[in-house]
């Protein structure tokens, strides 16, 4: 068999001990593995089953389509699936048919929720959905302000009162930006906690913290924290290595080598089959480099479909050696937070933006 051009290998043995860390270390809270813009490109689906596998009881989609998809590849019941981002006139009939959980920020999308529920709760088999009331703490990204609180919440126990829904849980997103912030956002959604319940609301569940504060934080972590990024191996705190954090990159980049050209001067560059058509960002050129038999070769230029490294004399590749672009750093290569941090993002944006078109090889726990 031919070896592929590019592909991203998935260690799902690597995203199975991230995770086993990341429950132990956040419990007695449980652990939401967030699997939102395909997994940051690690494939959605099999990180979901995955995490399942792995005893996860909740799944982060984003949007209802993903959480219908999930449903559709065998993820049960007994997992919560949470979908929170809606497109005006989202129908939630099929959400609700299928069991999964909904983000709620605002009278309006609480009134689509409830007219769809009326018309399912005609059938035997209707099961109120489980709603997620949001505040926004601060991050004004989405979430009913204090102000609009109250009444969301009222409304919300009204719909329970008449079997349409359950108020299952609130929720908030936190900047992570700075401590005192979320220490006040934190401050504010127990106190949001408080007034949903004193109007009736159960909140079985409060969950408001991602990777970075979940993981840095005891306090924030309540009965469930969200997380991406610390999942797949990525830190979203400064000044740390994955394996300081006890975590393991999930995704490695590899490319071959396709020929090598000699400039004089005892200078030679070669030819890797990874471009920005692959989604490898035109700016790691002069700020990353690649790992060709262990030694790390600067990138100078990104092409569409090719990138250039330059090699030192000596360390000359060969056509049809495998070149590390990023992965664990334990062949010399630089991890994919490396890569961010030199070219100025993130490692999320850069597996997220690997392009669906290269293939993704999945290695067994
Ligand atoms: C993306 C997202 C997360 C996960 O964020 P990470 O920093 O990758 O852990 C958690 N919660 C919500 C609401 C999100 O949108």
């Amino acid at each position: 068999m031919t070896a592929p051009l590019i592909e991203a290998v998935v260690d799902l043995g690597a995203l199975e001990k991230n995770i086993a860390h990341l429950r132990r270390t956040v419990a007695p809270a449980d652990l939401m593995v967030v699997v939102k813009a395909d997994a940051y490109g690690h494939g959605r689906v099999p990180v979901a089953r995955q995490a399942v596998a792995g005893g996860i009881r909740a799944i982060g989609a984003l949007d209802v389509d993903t959480a219908l998809e999930l449903r559709a590849a065998g993820i049960g019941d007994d997992v919560t699936v949470l979908a929170w981002l809606y497109p005006p006139g989202q129908d939630f009939g099929e959400a609700i048919a299928r069991r999964i959980d909904l983000g709620v920020s605002s009278l309006p999308e609480l009134r689509s929720i409830t007219d769809a529920a009326q018309r399912l709760a005609a059938s035997e088999v209707f099961v109120p959905p489980h709603l997620h009331l949001k505040l926004d703490t601060g991050l004004h990204r989405n979430g009913a302000t204090a102000a609009d609180w109250p009444a969301l919440v009222a409304a919300a126990v009204d719909a329970e009162r008449a079997g349409l829904v359950r108020t299952f849980a609130a929720w908030t997103h936190i900047a992570e930006a700075s401590e005192d912030d979320d220490t006040l956002a934190l401050e504010r959604f127990l106190d949001g906690v408080s007034v949903a319940r004193e109007l009736g609301a159960s909140i079985e569940v409060r969950h408001l913290a991602a990777s970075s504060a979940g993981l840095r934080r005891a306090d924030v972590r309540l009965d469930m924290v969200r997380m991406g990024g610390h999942c797949w191996g990525i830190p979203s705190f400064d000044g740390v290595t994955p394996a300081e954090i006890g975590l393991t990159p999930v995704m490695t980049l590899r490319a071959q080598v396709l020929a090598v050209r000699e400039l004089g001067d005892e200078r030679a560059e070669a030819y890797v089959s990874a471009g920005y058509g692959d989604g490898v960002p035109r700016n790691v050129a002069g700020s990353c480099c690649v790992a060709v038999r262990g030694v790390q070769h600067p990138i100078t230029r990104v092409e569409r479909d090719h990138l250039v490294i330059a090699v030192a004399p000596g360390t000359e590749p060969a056509p049809g050696d495998i070149a590390v672009l990023f992965g664990t750093g334990a062949d010399g290569e630089q991890t994919v937070r490396q890569w961010g941090d030199l070219s100025g993002t993130l490692g999320d944006e850069i597996t997220t933006r690997i392009a669906a078109r290269v293939p993704r090889r999945y290695l067994a726990p």
